[in-house]
């Protein structure tokens, strides 16, 4: 009787556990879509997932149209917070646009003393835009978080002020569930050291690579610290700039991660699926 009993207990157990492994193995898994825009020679990246949609710079003026069909097919309608890495006309350009056209919760920018904002019309339509709209800019710092419904971005730069836009740029790490993105900006490899040297851990699967690929930043020890499996240089066809630069994209080929440029592909989007990330590019 008491062997039956036992033996009945195991099947029961065995049963359990089987429905179980069953139900773990379909719960829904939350799903991200970062996508790199496609904005020539300057910035923008799109985060989205769980109902939550954060926008990394807006490109040039001139870009602003191709941010929108971007905005509009993923049907985004609001964005949560928008980062502007920096005040350059390249990653500001279509961002008056953006405010003016989109509800926006949050804006996002790295603390700047007033004597270093650009003199720019970019500038003066951003200002203009964001007083229209009623819309205060949070400055940020090192060791600033946001968090939303499974996305996290931690702010690790600046701790300190260099005076010029580049180097005071918002170095921000984005978590999508378990997958992470870098996004450096236009940082020199003089914030690079500094990061080395904080305590921040800069390990990412993916690097928005910095400065559009310019010689001045990606340095091997920085890529070695990130260790990204997958690196994205935005970038235009024929700039002026002879950007990327060779030794870069070689440092960036050589370190074995997968390299992706928009000159050549166009837009390039990350979808994040638990563990799993798969890369489609638009051309
Ligand atoms: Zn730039």
């Amino acid at each position: 009787m008491i062997r039956w009993f036992k033996r009945g207990a195991l099947i029961l157990f065995l049963i359990g556990i089987i429905i179980l492994s069953f139900i773990l193995h379909n719960l829904p898994v939350d799903e991200y879509t970062v996508t790199f825009i496609d904005v020539g020679q300057s910035d923008c990246a799109l985060i989205n997932g769980n109902g939550t949609s954060i926008l990394v710079d807006a490109g040039n003026e001139k870009d602003a149209r191709n941010v929108r069909i971007t905005l509009d097919r993923l049907n985004v309608k609001k964005l949560d917070m928008v980062v502007i890495s920096h005040f350059d006309s390249d990653h500001i350009g279509g961002m008056s646009r953006i405010i003016n056209d989109y509800k926006i919760s949050k804006i996002i920018a790295p603390k700047t003393k007033k004597k270093y904002l650009p003199k720019s019309t970019s500038f003066d339509l951003l200002k203009k835009a964001l007083k229209k709209h009623n819309l205060p800019i949070t400055y940020v710092k090192s060791g600033d978080e946001f968090s939303f419904k499974g996305i996290f971005a931690d702010v690790l730069s600046p701790n300190t002020e260099y005076g010029t836009s580049n180097e005071d740029c918002a170095v921000v790490k984005v978590k999508c569930g378990v997958r992470s993105f870098l996004f450096t900006g236009d940082i020199s490899e003089k914030v690079e050291k500094r990061l080395l040297g904080g305590k921040v851990n800069l390990k990412a699967d993916i690097l928005k690579v910095s400065h559009h690929g310019s010689y001045t930043a990606t340095s091997q020890k920085f890529l070695e610290s990130v260790n990204p499996s997958y690196s994205v240089v935005s970038v235009s066809k024929y700039n002026n700039y002879n950007l990327p630069n060779v030794e870069t994209m070689n440092r960036l080929y050589g370190y074995g991660c997968e390299v992706f440029r928009t000159d050549e592909m166009g837009s390039i989007t990350f979808k994040i699926n638990g563990n799993d990330i798969k890369v489609s590019v638009e051309k």
